[in-house]
């Protein structure tokens, strides 16, 4: 079995920091390069299932990570003014994990950067992988001109991902949706105590605590594919699309000003076949798929695959070949569910284009949300580290 002793991880985001920890904590050294000169993290929040906290519990950073949060253990799905139509408890986590802990991304971002830190990763910031050199990828050229060797690179390094354009070119990546997000961190009502989503005509809300005194209010609906909004009309244009809405969702709409730091972005969502490598040249997180956010699974996933890929390259049999080809079938399984099970949520809930068909999306919800959201629970939930 090849040895691997020396391996750059590109990208430090949820899913590379992860990788990082994971390999440095199976005795590999690790140089981490990130693009941002720091890691100033933009994003509101981000809810963590019970089987990304399995993979914090193992770094020994789950501790932190609960008490910054928000844990819940339920969901709700409202009409537009906020009136109940379903209630899910989730199936996930026990023996004292919940089945979520939501906290912002600059939180977990922090936790997960100490921990490598204290681990001995390297990290070198405003640098980019320029060149993958030799039969394996593996000598590496960067972008300040400087040269090094590794036995694998790893490529956590999100959307528009170099390393995927290395592994497959442009066969796949991200495609316009048509929808795009909206979100901004608020005050938590008291009302608000687990994920809830108010199903609107062309598009929902919905908010997510984040911790006791936060949470994150979103707006997922059509959107025209490329537009760029100016940033000082982002509270104006808000206002507007939150308009349909009630409850506490109408009192934020009223109290957004140009200051207030909404965040959006389109979603691409897509997914690349396995083998998720090429020579010794391997991919993960966003780099590798983008998940609709009604999971809130996308970032777990990334985590999920670091994990994943430090404990195959380390304790697989066979070459280093077979070891990453093992990483991408098996990510590939994984995530392909949460993904088509994400894009069939996101599909219908943004085919309700009238009263009529709210009315039909209300009686189905009532009906059939408590038990699809079940069957994904138990899916996400099938992850032990
Ligand atoms: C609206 C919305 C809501 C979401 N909510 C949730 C949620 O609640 N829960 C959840 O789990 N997920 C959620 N997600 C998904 C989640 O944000 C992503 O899946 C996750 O951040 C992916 O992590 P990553 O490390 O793979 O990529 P990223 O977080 O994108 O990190 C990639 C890093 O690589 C760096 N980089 C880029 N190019 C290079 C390069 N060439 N060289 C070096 N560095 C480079 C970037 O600067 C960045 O730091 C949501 C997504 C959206 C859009």
């Amino acid at each position: 079995m090849t040895k691997v002793r020396k391996v750059l991880v590109a990208g430090g985001g949820v899913g590379g920091l992860c990788a990082a920890i994971a390999l440095t904590s199976r005795g590999v050294e690790v140089d981490l390069v990130e693009k941002r000169p720091d890691f100033n993290v933009p994003g509101v929040g981000l809810g963590q299932p019970a089987c990304a906290l399995r993979v914090y519990r193992e770094f020994g950073i789950l501790d932190e990570i609960l008490d910054t949060g928000f844990s819940y253990n339920h969901m709700s799905i409202f009409d537009p003014q906020r009136t109940l139509i379903a209630e899910h408890r989730f199936l996930m986590g026990g023996n004292g994990l919940p089945a979520f802990c939501a906290l912002s991304r600059s939180s977990l971002h922090s936790t997960l950067y100490r921990r490598a830190l204290s681990l001995g990763v390297e990290f070198r910031f405003s640098t980019e992988v320029a060149e993958f050199v030799g039969p394996l990828g593996t000598a590496v050229r960067f972008n300040d001109g400087s040269e090094a060797d590794y036995d694998v690179v790893a490529g956590f390094d999100g959307i528009r991902s170099t390393v995927r354009q290395f592994i497959v070119g442009d066969m796949f990546g991200p495609r316009p949706s048509g929808i795009g997000a909206w979100r901004i961190q608020v005050d938590r009502p008291s009302c608000v105590t687990g994920m809830e989503f108010l199903q609107g005509i062309d598009g929902k809300a919905g908010a997510i605590p984040i911790a006791q005194d936060k949470m994150y209010l979103f707006n997922i609906r059509p959107e025209t594919p490329g537009e760029i909004f100016p940033r000082e009309k982002l509270h104006v244009l808000l206002k507007e699309r939150l308009a349909q809405f009630g409850s506490y969702v109408a009192e934020i709409a009223d109290s957004l000003t140009p200051e207030s730091p909404i965040v959006y972005g389109a979603l691409e969502p897509f997914i690349v076949p396995y083998p998720w490598h090429k020579g010794h040249v391997v991919m993960g997180g966003d780099a590798a798929h983008i998940v609709p956010p009604h999971l809130t699974a996308g970032a777990a996933m990334a985590a999920e695959d670091g994990y994943v890929l430090a404990k195959l390259l380390l304790s697989g049999d066979g070459s280093v070949d077979d070891r990453l080809t093992a990483y991408g079938k098996v990510r590939f399984a994984r995530n392909a569910f949460v993904y088509t099970f994400a894009r069939e949520w996101l599909s219908m809930e943004q085919s309700v284009h009238s009263p009529a068909d709210l009315a039909a999306a209300k009686d189905e919800y009532a009906r059939n949300a408590d038990g699809r959201i079940a069957v994904a629970d138990r899916i996400l939930d099938a992850f032990e580290c």
